[in-house]
């Protein structure tokens, strides 16, 4: 098996959200004692609900969330990093290994910046390169690697449709050469035409440069398609990694099921056992006791209200928290 690049280990992230006289604060975990392993050289998926902490999980892999307990490794061979234990020095030479693509292309691009100002800025912050010329080879391999008009260099971003401005932050985030990337909603303000198109880029980014992704995503269809290795998070939790077949052919989890059963076309038996998700996500400030879905799973009973379930191996890879998988989708 590959070794992970990035290992993240009962992670918790806390925010403080309220203060009072009394001495009472409000605390919320936006992610509670999540466990991941990415493996070196994969494209490796993160979905649930809005709200669930996909991002702030992609932030505090990054190092821009608080690591609150357990913890975050990173070892891509050449160096490793405990970011809970990181120095100001390597957390410099980490920003350049690791980065982020963000969600929205319109709001992500100063628009007082010509696009090779823009991809040019972080080989300028983190002092990559040295000379005028050598910013601008860089510049230009990049962006054609993101399959950008060379003459579109001069040009500022408002002259660009959305799926060029989303290439355009892709170069700004690949010119540092980065190993790892997280890629947080890429695709989720494009129209649908256009998605593919960025995905297929990222992918064969990946592919080329032999880079590590973790792509957010609040949509499973999308990460189904495109992802080799899945987690599902429902309310700061984990409740389901597996590589993305054995997802897809034997889903564990009533959330994961529920998940599928609103794309028809990805059910694998959408007549006989399609589950509707009903009611909303419940507050981080005030999670339900037990198992953190029971107030909306078709399946809880007794243990599922008072006992939360811990992430177990189902099957190899495939890890699941629910105290009925067995009796319910161990086919
Ligand atoms: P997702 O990306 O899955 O939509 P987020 O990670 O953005 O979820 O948010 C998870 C929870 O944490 C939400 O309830 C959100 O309001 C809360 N949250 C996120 N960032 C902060 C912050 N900086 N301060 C306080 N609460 C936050
Ligand atoms: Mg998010």
């Amino acid at each position: 098996m590959n070794k992970p690049l990035v290992s993240v280990k009962n992670l918790t992230v806390t925010y403080q959200i309220g203060h009072s006289f009394v001495g009472k604060n409000t605390y919320l975990n936006a992610v509670n004692d999540a466990s991941i392993s990415i493996t070196k050289g994969s494209f490796y998926g993160l979905v649930g609900e809005s709200g669930s902490g996909k991002t702030t999980l992609g932030r505090a892999i990054l190092k821009a969330a608080p690591i609150s307990k357990g913890s975050v490794h990173y070892d891509d061979g050449e160096v490793s990093y405990d970011l809970s234990a990181i120095s100001k020095i390597e957390l410099k030479d980490y920003r350049k290994r690791a980065q982020l693509i963000f969600q929205d292309p319109y709001a992500a691009l100063s628009p007082r910046m010509t696009v090779r100002d823009i991809i040019a800025e972080p080989l300028e912050v983190m002092g990559i390169t040295k000379t005028r010329e050598e910013t601008d080879k860089r510049v230009r391999e990049i962006a054609q690697k993101c399959r950008l008009n060379l003459e579109h260099l001069r040009r500022f971003p408002h002259a660009f449709s959305g799926g060029q401005r989303q290439r355009i932050s892709i170069a700004r985030a690949l010119v540092s050469g980065p190993q790892f990337i997280v890629a947080d909603e890429s695709v989720a303000a494009l129209d649908v035409s256009i998605q593919a198109d960025v995905l297929n880029l990222l992918k064969d980014i990946q592919r080329e440069m032999g880079l590590t992704f973790l792509f957010i995503s609040h949509d499973l269809s999308v990460v189904a398609h495109t992802c080799d290795h899945v987690a599902v998070m429902y309310l700061g939790r984990l409740v389901e990694t597996a590589p993305t077949s054995q997802l897809f052919n034997s889903p564990k989890h009533p959330y994961t099921k529920a998940l599928f059963s609103a794309i028809p076309s990805l059910d694998p038996d959408h007549d006989s056992q399609a589950q509707k998700l009903e009611g909303e996500i419940p507050s981080p400030t005030d999670p339900p006791p037990g198992c953190k879905f029971h107030t909306r799973c078709p399946f809880a009973e007794g243990i599922c209200m008072t006992e939360e379930p811990k992430l177990e191996v189902a099957d190899g890879e495939h890890e699941v928290s629910c105290h009925r998988w067995r009796e319910l989708f161990n086919a």
